[in-house]
């Protein structure tokens, strides 16, 4: 069993998915299946990942019921404007095989894009929740000006902001600023894309406490608070992954970990400020 946070609007989400960054789209299907085996109820995808249609076949194969898996997707970066954020919308509901997706984020800001204008993205995708089709919306890489933007255009908070977070990227500034608007963190690329996991700090504590470096890794995001979705191809790994719930971290070792952050030189993926993909 995994634990669930609450978020501001009220619904809950599993503190711990599945990620299915670079999941390719004709293993998406059987990768998914094996998630959702091993005990996985909440799969995270996006349109720019093109597998959202093997996500969709998983779930529909699985027959779980579809009130016990929470789905994220993200609008693409070529579907800001508003009309083509609804439309693309439709058709990611369309590969999903679903009715209503729990949640659907602005993927980044692209600040250099659409003459700076994320925040008639931000109400397009509030159209969405009024619709009733979409339960919450989100962003993704949104730095604290960003979120500060869109919150005092429309006066509603994202209800998560999914940045990069992990043991040499801490990431505090954006953390910071989306607790103080009640936001929930999603850090992606918790392993720091498997990197974590072969650190000779972690696995001193792995050893240690009997554990995997990978539990490690997630077990400090948990217990920071964070939601979490691991990706991996592989079962064992997967299974690995999901065992989190049955130990803890002593302060020590929590700020042993956090002792391993190197600040904006940590960061693996592009920073949100420059990232304006043509
Ligand atoms: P992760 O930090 O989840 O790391 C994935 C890598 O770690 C893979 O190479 C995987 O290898 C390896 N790995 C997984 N489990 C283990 C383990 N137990 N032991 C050793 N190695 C392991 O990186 P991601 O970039 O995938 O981030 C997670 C998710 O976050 C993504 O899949 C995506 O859903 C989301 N994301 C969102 C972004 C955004 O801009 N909003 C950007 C990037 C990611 P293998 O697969 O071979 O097992």
């Amino acid at each position: 069993m995994t634990g669930k946070v609450t978020l501001h609007d009220g619904t809950t989400i599993p503190q711990l998915g599945f990620g299915t960054f670079k999941v390719p789209p004709e293993e998406t299907a059987a990768t998914v299946a094996t998630a959702l085996e091993v005990g996985y109820r909440h799969i995270d995808t996006a349109q720019g990942y093109g597998n959202e249609a093997g996500v969709g076949e998983a779930i529909v194969a699985s027959g779980i019921a579809r009130d016990e898996i929470y789905v994220t997707s993200k609008l693409a970066n070529s579907k800001h404007r508003r009309d083509d954020v609804l439309s693309s919308f439709d058709e990611t509901l369309e590969k999903l095989r679903l009715d209503r997706l729990d949640l659907f984020l602005i993927h980044w800001p692209l600040p250099g894009l659409y003459d700076g204008d994320f925040v008639s993205t931000w109400k397009a995708m509030l159209e969405l929740v009024e619709d009733g089709r979409l339960t919450s919306a989100g962003v993704s890489n949104f730095q604290p000006d960003h979120l500060e933007q869109i919150i005092t255009a429309t006066g509603v908070a994202p209800v998560v902001n999914q940045i990069e977070v992990h043991p040499f990227f801490r990431n505090e500034g954006a953390r910071d600023a989306s607790h103080a608007h009640g936001i929930a963190v999603e850090a992606w690329g918790p392993l720091a894309r498997g990197e974590a996991v072969a650190d000779p700090e972690v696995q001193d504590i792995a050893a240690t406490l009997g554990r995997a470096p990978s539990q490690v890794v997630l077990r400090w995001h948990l217990q920071r608070g964070d939601i979490v979705f691991p990706k991996s191809m592989h079962r064992e790994r997967m299974e690995e992954n999901f065992q989190i719930f049955d130990f803890g971290l002593s302060e020590e070792d929590m700020a042993r970990i956090d002792a391993l952050d190197r600040g904006a030189m940590g960061r693996q993926g592009p920073d949100p400020d420059t990232f304006n993909p043509s």
